[in-house]
C-alpha cells in the first residue's frame, strides 16, 4: 500500500545549504533502499517533507528523522494513501526555497507530466506545500516556545489539611484533581472524582444499580464531595463536580436538593461547577437545557466535559454556550507533533475566545504539551504533569517556572 507522510520541522542550528544537502545525500541511499520518495522544501529555518513510499518504510524513515536532534518541533502534518508517487523520479528532491522561489511551480508542473495525474490543483498534499513555500503557515500555526526554557518546581500542599481521615460508612469517597492557571501560578478549581469505597474508578460506583438508581446515587453522592471540600479547606476557590445530566432532570428537585448540600457544608453556588459530557448534553438537549437554566439562576456555573471526543462538536456549541470547555484528553495527548490536533484546538480556542468561554485542557501529562497548548491560548490546564488526583484530599501542585536565560 503506497503511502503519504508530510511533517513540517525546524532546524536547529541554521542548518547552512550545504549542509542540508549533504543530510538529503545521506539519506538518500536509505531511502532508496526502502522504495521512500519525495520532496523536501527549505525556507532557510524550516523544512517541510513529503516523504512516500511503501506504508512501514515511510513510517520507518518518519520515526528516525523525529529522533534526529537537528529536527526540532516536528509535527506530522498528514497521513494518507494514495494510488500513485506524486513525485515518482527524483528519490528525494530538495528544494531551497531562497534561492529557488519559483521551485514549487516548476516541480508541480514536472510532477504532473511525469506522473501523468492530470492535476494537482485540489490535492491536500499539493496545497500544504504551497502554503508552506509562500511562507503562509506561519498565519495558521502555533510553534511552542522550548520546553528547556522552564523548570518545573513541586510547591507545598496548597489547603490547610491536605489529607483528610476517609469515612468508613459513606456509600464512595472522592478524590481532588486541582486545575491550574499557570499564568498566574493559582489554582483555578478542584475536580472532585468519585471512587468506590475501596478506591475503584467512577463507574464501578454505579454498577448493580437501576438508571432511576444512579441518577439519585450521583446526585446524593455530591454531599461527600462538598465534605471534602471544606474539610481540606478550599477557602474560596472552586469546586467542580461531574454529573449526568438526567441526574438534574430525573430527580424531583435535584437543583433545589444540591443547594441544600452545597450550603449543609459551608460552601456556595457561586464556587460550584457542574461539569456534564458533550455527549450527554447535545442527546438530551431540550431536559439538559431547562436544568442548566435553574443552576444558573442559583449561581452555579455549567462546564462542557470532554469536548471533541463525541460527536456534537461545534454543533452544541451553536446551541449552548457553557462558561468553560475542557477539552478532551484523546486530543491533547501528543498535541505537540500532530498537525490536526493543533488545526483542531486552534479552532476550539478562536471559537471559545469568541464567545468568552475559559477552555481547559485535559490529561496533560508532559512539557511539551503544556508548551504547545499555552502558546496557543488554552487558558487552564488539568493533568499528571501539574497534579494527581489524591483520594480524600488534594495533592501539592508541580508549577512551571522559566528559567531566566540570562541568570543561567
Ligand atoms: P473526567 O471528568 O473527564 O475526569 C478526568 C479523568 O481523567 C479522571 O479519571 C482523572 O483521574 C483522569 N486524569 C486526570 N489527569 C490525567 C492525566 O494527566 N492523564 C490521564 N491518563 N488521566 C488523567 P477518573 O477519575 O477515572 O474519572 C473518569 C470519569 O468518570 C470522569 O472523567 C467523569 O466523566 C466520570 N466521573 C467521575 N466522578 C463522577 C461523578 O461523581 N459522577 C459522574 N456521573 N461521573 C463521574
Ligand atoms: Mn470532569
Ligand atoms: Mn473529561
Amino acid at each position: 500500500m503506497l503511502s503519504i507522510l508530510i511533517y513540517r520541522s525546524r532546524m536547529n542550528s541554521q542548518i547552512a545549504q550545504g549542509e542540508l544537502a549533504d543530510l538529503v545525500r545521506e539519506a538518500r541511499g536509505a531511502n532508496e533502499a526502502r522504495a521512500v520518495t519525495g520532496i523536501l522544501l527549505f525556507d532557510g529555518v524550516h523544512v517541510l517533507q513529503m516523504l512516500e513510499g511503501p506504508d512501514r518504510a515511510v513510517q520507518q524513515v518518519y520515526e528516525k528523522i523525529a529522533g534526529d536532534p537537528r529536527h526540532g518541533h516536528i509535527v506530522r502534518l498528514l497521513q494518507d494513501y494514495a494510488p500513485c508517487r506524486r513525485f515518482p523520479q527524483w528519490g528525494m528532491r530538495l528544494v531551497d526555497l531562497r534561492t529557488h522561489p519559483q521551485g514549487l511551480t516548476d516541480l508541480s508542473l514536472e510532477s504532473v507530466n511525469a506522473a501523468g495525474t492530470g492535476t494537482l490543483v485540489g490535492d491536500r498534499a499539493y496545497k500544504l506545500m504551497q502554503v508552506f513555500a509562500a511562507g503562509r503557515w506561519r498565519d495558521h500555526a502555533t510553534e511552542s516556545g522550548d520546553t528547556g526554557r522552564w523548570r518545573f518546581v513541586r510547591h507545598a500542599a496548597p489547603f490547610p489539611h491536605p489529607d483528610v481521615p476517609m469515612d468508613a460508612s459513606a456509600p464512595c469517597q472522592f478524590a481532588l484533581q486541582p486545575i491550574v492557571d499557570t499564568a498566574s501560578g493559582r489554582i483555578s478549581s478542584l475536580e472532585a472524582l468519585m471512587r468506590s469505597p475501596d478506591g475503584a474508578p467512577p463507574r464501578t460506583c454505579f454498577e448493580g444499580l437501576t438508571q432511576e438508581e444512579r441518577y439519585r446515587f450521583d446526585l446524593e453522592s455530591k454531599a461527600h464531595a462538598f465534605e471534602l471540600a471544606s474539610k481540606v479547606g478550599i477557602g474560596a476557590c472552586k469546586l467542580s463536580i461531574n454529573l449526568l445530566p438526567m441526574s438534574l432532570v430525573h430527580v424531583p428537585g435535584a437543583v433545589d436538593r444540591l443547594a441544600e448540600l452545597i450550603a449543609l457544608h459551608g460552601l456556595k453556588p457561586q464556587q460550584i461547577m457542574v461539569e456534564i459530557t458533550e455527549d450527554e448534553a447535545i442527546s438530551h438537549l431540550v431536559a439538559f437545557q431547562a436544568a442548566v437554566r435553574r443552576l444558573r439562576e442559583i449561581g452555579i456555573s455549567v462546564v462542557i466535559d470532554d469536548f471533541g471526543a463525541g460527536f456534537a462538536g461545534l454543533s452544541l456549541l451553536s446551541r449552548f454556550q457553557p462558561d468553560k470547555l475542557k477539552i478532551d484528553r484523546q486530543i491533547v495527548s501528543g498535541i505537540h507533533a500532530d498537525g490536526p490536533r493543533q488545526a483542531i484546538v486552534r479552532a476550539i480556542v478562536g471559537c471559545c475566545r469568541s464567545l468568552g468561554i475559559t477552555t481547559v485542557a485535559e490529561g496533560v501529562e508532559t512539557a511539551e504539551e503544556w508548551c504547545w497548548l499555552q502558546a496557543a491560548g488554552v487558558d487552564l490546564f488539568q493533568g499528571f504533569l501539574f497534579a494527581r488526583p489524591t483520594l480524600n484530599g488534594v495533592s501539592a501542585v508541580t508549577w512551571p517556572e522559566a528559567i531566566d536565560a540570562k541568570a543561567a
